[in-house]
């Protein structure tokens, strides 16, 4: 699900930094979650994805109870570390929600006219859970399905074959996903001779914050 946020008074962020929601309830208790900006800093409004997950606290809330003109409590941005310069040679590589940093980068290169400095390699189950999907195809990103074929590719997990193609010398690569996304994409980075820190990695871990 899409919310396109009025933020007044923000600080434009960078390509690949977050935001975090806070909700507060009646009696006070609060809850809150960092959701990744996918919106360029160009855009006007901000732009956030969220998955929503059936026992989700604060995302079935904002899935089935906020309704458009409701105002909501965002802190950001955050990160300095995952964010791209929007200069620099750049592999991009996300699992499910972890594109949508990657949207956001995507997204200023298009609007800056330097696609060229990226190459992005994307994985989810089925083309259907991929958010973004024909935003990320038409920067011409690798689409890895896991759970059904994706042109003449059967379905399967994403491998260094997969990356390979994408590699070019000075890049940063920023990987975002699931904790067991980032980590196995990582690992394949650095045996295709990925220095760890040119590696940044952006895990969608259960803890929110
Ligand atoms: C830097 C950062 C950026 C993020 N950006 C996004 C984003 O752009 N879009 C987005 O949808 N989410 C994003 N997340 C995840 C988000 O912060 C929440 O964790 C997620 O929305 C679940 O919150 P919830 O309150 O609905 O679920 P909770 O009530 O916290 O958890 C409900 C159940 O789901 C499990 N769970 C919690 N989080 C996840 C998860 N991410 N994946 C799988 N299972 C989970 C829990 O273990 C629990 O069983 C980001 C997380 C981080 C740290």
């Amino acid at each position: 699900m899409q919310l396109r946020l009025d933020v007044t008074d923000r600080v434009d962020h960078l390509p690949g930094q977050h935001y975090v929601l806070r909700l507060t309830a009646p009696d006070g208790y609060v809850a809150q979650r960092s959701y990744s900006v996918a919106s360029a800093p160009g855009d006007p409004l901000l732009e956030l994805f969220v998955e929503r997950l059936d026992d989700g606290e604060v995302s079935t809330y904002l899935a089935d109870v906020a309704e458009p003109g409701d105002q909501l409590e965002v802190r950001g941005p955050i990160g300095g570390w995952f964010a791209w310069d929007g200069e620099t040679p750049a592999l991009l590589v996300g699992g499910g929600t972890g594109v949508v940093p990657l949207v956001a980068m995507v997204r200023h290169a298009v609007a800056t006219d330097r696609l060229d400095l990226l190459r992005v390699a994307v994985s989810a189950r089925t083309l259907a859970e991929l958010p973004y999907a024909d935003e990320l195809v038409a920067a011409g990103a690798i689409v890895v399905l896991t759970r059904e074929q994706h042109g003449i590719r059967p379905a399967a997990r994403l491998t260094a074959m997969d990356l390979f193609p994408l590699w070019e010398p000075g890049q940063t690569a920023f990987v975002c996903g699931s904790t067991g996304f980032a980590e196995s994409a990582s690992q394949l980075l650095v045996g295709l001779g990925f220095a760890p820190g040119a590696v940044r990695v952006e895990r969608f871990g259960p803890s929110g914050t």
